[in-house]
């Protein structure tokens, strides 16, 4: 298997203080879609948010390494990358990555165009040329043409939260993370814009981790379940993420950590997360 991250004893924390989550060892596979699920307030936000280099908040610990490789197989060392150079940050994050998060964080003074657009226009492609190459996605998305001249701001909650989808995809990238992307969507939409996204995520060979609450969409879509749970380890309660606690799924059937088939894997999900 080709490597997207290999990830070495993680502890994230805010501002100095208590580690908020602990991950010994992960290692995600290139062009794996991964669903990481927990309970609230563990830590899933915060370790896309630190693998996303969204927030400054790995600890600097020696034995620490965050690993990205890229397509051609180049390496990059996450820890640290706060410390470097700001602009080599931002490009990196434009080339590699994409979010989407349940909160659309669309920029509400631009119109949906602009919004979907916006990595295009930051590399200078004209607006007329980056609609051209997002109008298929925004048709696939039940998304009007004219809502492309529109302020976000005049756009319904559904329109606002699949523009995002669609600035996401579009985008160029490698990684995609996910914060709960379907979070306030019905069943219905929210399996169909699964099924767009991991139709992109397959052609392009592409990663995507993803936070969700459900665990259906889960089974159906993930090929890698990595649930986080929560450890007393010295004197501090906060989020880990065990090795046994990672389900592959290979060929259509979950597998637990030393290959055995799970005949039932919503009982096994559900049984972990109890601890
Ligand atoms: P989840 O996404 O699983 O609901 P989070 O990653 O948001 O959980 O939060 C994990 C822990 O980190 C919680 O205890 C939360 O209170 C804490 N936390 C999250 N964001 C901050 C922050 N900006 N400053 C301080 N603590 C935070
Ligand atoms: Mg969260």
């Amino acid at each position: 298997m080709n490597t997207a991250f290999q990830i070495n004893d993680l502890e994230c924390c805010y501002r100095a203080g208590r580690t908020v989550l602990h991950v010994p060892q992960l290692e995600i596979g290139k062009g794996k879609t991964v669903f990481l699920l927990g309970p609230s307030g563990i830590g899933k936000s915060t370790f896309i948010e630190a693998i996303g280099l969204m927030n400054d908040t790995m600890r600097d610990k020696a034995g620490t390494s965050v690993v990205f490789y890229d397509e051609k197989n180049g390496k990059r060392e996450l820890k640290g990358s706060w410390k470097g150079d700001n602009d080599d940050l931002s490009h990196f994050r434009n080339r590699y990555y994409s979010f989407i998060f349940q909160h659309t964080n669309l920029m509400p003074n631009f119109t949906a165009g602009e919004n979907m657009c916006i990595s295009r226009l930051i590399r200078g492609v004209p607006l007329a040329e980056a609609r051209e190459e997002v109008l298929a996605t925004m048709e696939e998305l039940k998304l009007e043409p004219d809502i492309f001249y529109k302020k976000t701001t005049h756009l319904s909650g559904g329109q606002r939260q699949r523009v995002a989808f669609v600035r996401a995809i579009t985008a160029e990238f490698e990684v995609l993370f996910g914060d709960e992307p379907t979070g306030n969507l019905d069943k219905d939409t929210a399996f169909r814009l699964m099924t767009i996204l991991k139709n992109n995520l397959e052609r392009h060979h592409r990663t995507a981790i993803i936070v969700s609450h459900d665990l259906d969409l889960a089974l159906h879509f993930a090929d890698q379940i990595v649930l986080m749970t929560f450890t007393g380890e010295n004197g501090e309660r906060h989020g880990i993420i065990r090795p046994e606690n990672v389900l592959e799924n290979k060929g259509g059937n979950w597998h637990d950590v030393d290959g055995g088939l799970l005949k039932n894997p919503a009982f096994f999900v559900n049984e972990r997360m109890k601890q």
